[in-house]
């Protein structure tokens, strides 16, 4: 049988990498595009001269031509952590807007099905909580989060007008705190800093008071999910992450004893708009996928610290 092909914008960042290879696991040709703008050739670098196998440098807000057939196409292209969206606020608006316009195109033209990286960052700094999908969300359209927030809402409501009016078939994933090897060391966001600060002995920066609690899945989790998703007919949302909520100062002690480090904690002021509380109601995720995460947050741990510690 004829294999079919994905399209993997940002194939060459955390997430992107990860769905290449179980996308080649599953028996797919994969075309990976990425402008590596946050994105690293490292991983995706096992996966050269593999015959499935196919990379693009490009950046996906300009038009988007792939030669022959496409069968799915998984838009993950986009500056993802609060430092980097910060540093590149047009490049994220773009890739979320254009970019994902430019994918929707390229699935109209394809036939193809679209599916779309979104983020619990849609809910902004939620006033319900645990967040189900039916929930509108809480975001300030000018404040520094809201570069990447609108960019993704905005890419929502373009991806079910697609859907709607052209009549693509088109999936929505809303992606929570995920974790796990191929994260960059200095990409700013909890957990790579917390565990690059505890293997160098440095002071462990804890914004706020610490109170503020985020729900963290293991990649691996993260990647059955959306493959689930992908394969299903769900045009709505789905919210895929792990439920399993704590606080940033219980997260950054786990990380001190998970790494035996003797170094301590320090507060530092909150970022403007740093949500409060974030955990994923998964019911969709369970009754229409059969999903639920499996790696407890030990574990998940332990196999990121030990990758961590080959890149400090
Ligand atoms: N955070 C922290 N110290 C850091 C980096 C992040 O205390 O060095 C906090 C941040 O303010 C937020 C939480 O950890 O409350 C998770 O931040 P992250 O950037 O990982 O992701 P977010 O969920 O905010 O997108």
């Amino acid at each position: 049988m004829k294999k079919k092909t994905a399209v993997v914008t940002g194939g060459a960042g955390f997430l992107g990498s990860h769905l290449c290879d179980k996308l080649i696991s599953e028996g797919y040709r994969v075309i990976a595009i990425d402008n590596l703008l946050t994105g690293n050739i490292e991983n995706i670098s096992h996966l050269f001269g593999h015959p499935d196998f196919q990379f693009t440098l490009y950046d996906v807000t300009n038009y988007l031509h792939v030669a022959g057939e496409v069968d799915f196409i998984l838009h993950f292209a986009s500056p993802a952590s609060p430092i980097d969206y910060l540093k590149f606020p047009i490049q994220t608006l773009k890739v979320g807007s254009l970019g994902t316009y430019k994918a929707l195109g390229l699935a109209k033209e394809k036939n193809a099905t679209l599916l779309l990286a979104s983020t619990s960052e849609v809910y902004g700094d939620p006033n319900i909580h645990p967040q189900k999908e039916d929930y509108w969300g809480n975001v300030n359209p000018i404040g520094p989060r809201g570069v990447y927030d609108e960019a993704k809402r905005f890419a929502e409501a373009i991806t079910m007008a697609y859907h709607r009016y052209h009549n693509v078939s088109t999936r929505i994933v809303r992606i929570f705190n995920t974790y796990g090897p191929r994260m960059r060391l200095d990409d700013g966001r909890a957990l790579p800093t917390f565990v690059g600060q505890a293997l160098r002995g440095e002071d462990i920066t804890v914004f706020g008071d610490g109170s503020q609690t985020r729900s963290f899945c293991f990649v691996s989790d993260l990647i059955d999910g959306i493959y689930k998703l992908l394969i299903s007919s769900e045009v709505f949302p789905v919210n895929i992450g792990n439920p399993e909520e704590i606080t940033i100062k219980q997260f950054a002690e786990e990380v001190l004893k998970l790494t035996d480090s003797k170094s301590k904690i320090i507060y530092q002021e909150l970022p403007e708009d740093d949500p409060k509380i974030r955990q994923p109601d998964i019911s969709r995720a369970r009754t229409l996928l059969n999903w639920k995460p499996k790696v407890n947050r030990h574990e998940g741990l332990k196999i990121t610290i030990d990758y961590f510690k080959s890149k400090v």
